[in-house]
């Protein structure tokens, strides 16, 4: 007897119950920009359809994101003065954390992550404190910890440092269980690679270095051994989730992340992937809800358990519809 597959022929329906990858709205995280100022949203042109919001306009988009019933918000400050050591990413009067404390008010029952980095409040924009012109590991645990205990304070259920110091997860844990933040999650960019995928980002946030770049902290992209070494410290350091970034092009680091940890892994489709799809749908060379839709189906088959992407919000929309 000949056995032949039989998908081809069972119903939509059977295909929907049978398939080996749901997604669904709380597992996907929506990165917004946050910059000082009153009153001001303004476009990015490197990401078409991604804006820049004054704290006071936040809810703007919140309000969407709250709609959607996206899993939260990952929120990255973009502050009017920068100097050496990134000094108003602490402040407690600083764009981050009004924002933070602008949404916890309007959104309770948001969940709010805070990015935790230096470089959009350096002047050199690197991720760290300077010593010569290299970033000293060290010193920057210290003001890092600063950040995160900050943002905290203002309200953020969970803090996301995202600048690859060694040791970052162990000193953040310590200075918020100090400062009696103990529910405060942290969400780690474990395993995040000198990606030239991150261009529109750095528009969009004004983070680019002023000099060299940041291959000294983050990951070459040909290696996946590292990636796990990684993501096993910031574990055991007691990240609660671990990001791996970029998305698409890094699902077998995903995937291989994946199998060695027990804590949720996110996954972070980034600025350069969604600049791509944009341009090429813009064009008309690609269906845009396809597209996005594929993508995210393609970044939770490889493990992902949250997905950040700037897609978020017409994702969650196309999965009530159904086309996901
Ligand atoms: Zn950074």
């Amino acid at each position: 007897m000949m056995i032949r597959p039989r998908r081809l022929r069972v119903t939509q329906a059977i295909r929907d119950m049978t398939s080996e990858t749901r997604l669904a709205p709380s597992m996907l995280i929506y990165p917004v920009f946050v910059r000082e100022g009153k009153n001001i949203i303004e476009d990015i042109p490197a990401m078409p359809g991604q804006k820049r919001y004054s704290p006071d306009m936040l809810p703007v988009i919140l309000e969407r994101a709250v709609n959607a019933k996206i899993g939260g918000v990952l929120l990255f400050g973009i502050p009017e003065q920068k100097d050496e050591t990134g000094s108003s990413a602490w402040r407690e009067d600083g764009v981050i954390q009004t924002a933070i404390r602008t949404a916890k008010k309007e959104f309770p029952g948001l969940t709010l992550i805070g990015d935790v980095c230096l470089c959009e409040y350096t002047s050199h924009g690197h991720c760290g404190l300077l010593k010569g012109n290299n970033v000293d590991n060290d010193s920057t645990l210290e003001i890092l910890a600063r950040v995160a205990v900050s943002q905290a304070q203002a309200g953020a259920d969970i803090v996301a440092p995202s600048d690859m110091m060694d040791g970052h997860t162990r000193a953040i844990r310590e200075s918020l269980d100090n400062a009696g933040m103990t529910d405060t999650l942290i969400m780690s960019y474990a395993v995040k690679y000198a990606s030239a995928f991150y261009g529109p980002f750095r528009e969009a946030a004004g983070s680019a270095p002023s000099f060299g770049d940041r291959k000294t902290y983050q990951m070459d992209p040909r290696n996946v051994r590292e990636a796990v070494k990684e993501a096993l410290l910031d574990a055991e350091e007691g990240s609660d989730i671990i990001i791996v970034k970029p998305g698409l092009p890094y699902l077998d680091v995903l995937k291989t992340v994946k199998s060695s940890v027990n804590i949720p892994v996110a996954s972070y489709c980034v600025s350069g992937e969604y600049s791509m799809m944009k341009a090429a749908c813009s064009n008309g060379w690609l269906n845009e809800k396809n597209i996005a839709c594929e993508s995210a189906v393609c970044i939770a088959r490889a493990g992902a358990d949250i997905i950040i992407t700037y897609y978020a919000l017409e994702l969650a929309e196309w999965m009530r519809e159904g086309s996901l």
